[in-house]
């Protein structure tokens, strides 16, 4: 039943994540941290603040962690570079805004919520997205910031894979960091996404990733592109989505979903279910995504042995959870 309760979901990346993969500190150090940035977005939430931003704030905790891959702990590209995606959507104003292939922005969620409240745009990509977050004074890092060891080695393991050659390591870069040590390889993978719902019942999503390991070509997966990884509507839900970016393009997975909910009139759950267990896996894609209604619903569902996951509402305490035989 609506409700002014609210309600937050997040996601920290699916991906090929067992029991028998993650030694137990890493299993500790991803709850915590799954669980800190849950409780960022609920104090917004609490505070009476906007989904937005609850929204904003959650991912930007996440982004600052070297476990996931996003910001500071992104995976490199083929050539040894970062290169950032983000979106975010507003559900009341079905405003939105994206960035791809950034290099220098700290919190590429900010970036990409400076696009849609300060510039006449919906989508930036590289370095002139880039040129815009240093006009807009949003804070630039060195590309040593975001060099986490382990997902170095995962470079040299998949270029090596491919027969391609090892670029040298970029300059200036950072000592290794011993939290970053624990970042689990899933699968090459991973994202982080937040999906809220305001005491006044607006919803909104936003989603930020490293994109794939060893990418090639100016490769930009789903999540910065609104409909597909990301999406928002207060006429439906929020979604964000991790996984085989290829897939949920091909889907419009996000609003996939978003559809199913408003013109099918499905239950969140029922939607998040059928787009992902069905549509996802019969075109062959993996992954999963989280959700979150005007009304209060929270779904998550996912086809991978694993996703980061947690959710927390005003009536339901925190759970946090990574395997997939957890509620
Ligand atoms: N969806 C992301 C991408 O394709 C990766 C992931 O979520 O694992 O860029």
């Amino acid at each position: 039943m609506p409700g002014s309760a609210w309600s937050l979901v997040l996601h920290g990346g699916s991906g090929v994540i067992d029991r028998a993969d993650l030694r137990p500190e890493q299993d500790r150090a991803y709850r915590h941290a799954l669980a800190g940035a849950a409780e960022t977005g609920a104090a917004v939430l609490r505070a009476h603040g906007s989904a937005l931003d609850a929204v904003e704030a959650a991912v930007r905790k996440l982004e600052d962690e070297p476990l996931f891959n996003a910001g500071r702990g992104a995976v490199f590209t083929d050539e040894g570079k970062i290169e950032l995606d983000a979106a975010i959507m507003d559900g009341a104003t079905l405003g939105a805004g994206a960035v791809a292939g950034i290099s220098a922005a700290r919190n590429p969620i900010s970036l990409a919520r400076a696009v849609m409240e300060q510039s006449p745009h919906a989508f930036l990509i590289g370095a002139g997205a880039d040129h815009f977050a240093q006009a807009r004074g949003l804070e630039q890092v060195e590309p040593g910031y975001f060099f986490v060891e382990s997902r170095w080695r995962a470079l040299e393991k998949q270029l090596r894979r491919e027969g391609l050659p090892v670029p040298p390591r970029p300059s200036g870069v950072a000592a290794d960091h011993p939290v970053a040590a624990l970042a689990h390889d899933e699968g090459k993978r991973g994202t982080v996404g937040v999906v809220a719902r305001d005491a006044k019942g607006d919803v909104a999503a936003a989603t930020s990733t490293g994109g794939i390991t060893a990418k090639h070509w100016g490769r930009v997966g789903d999540s910065p592109v609104i409909g597909a990884g990301t999406y928002a509507a207060n006429a439906s839900a929020a979604v964000s989505g991790t996984g085989e970016g290829e897939y949920f393009i091909r889907l419009s997975l996000a609003h996939r979903i978003c559809a199913l909910v408003e013109f099918e009139g499905l239950a969140l759950q029922a939607a998040c279910d059928r787009v992902v267990q069905q549509d996802l896996s019969r075109l062959g894609g993996h992954g999963g995504v989280i959700a979150v209604a005007p009304d209060g619903q929270m779904a998550w569902s996912f086809n991978t042995s694993g996703m980061y996951r947690a959710r927390i509402a005003e009536d339901e305490p925190l759970a946090v959870a990574i395997y997939k035989d957890e509620p």
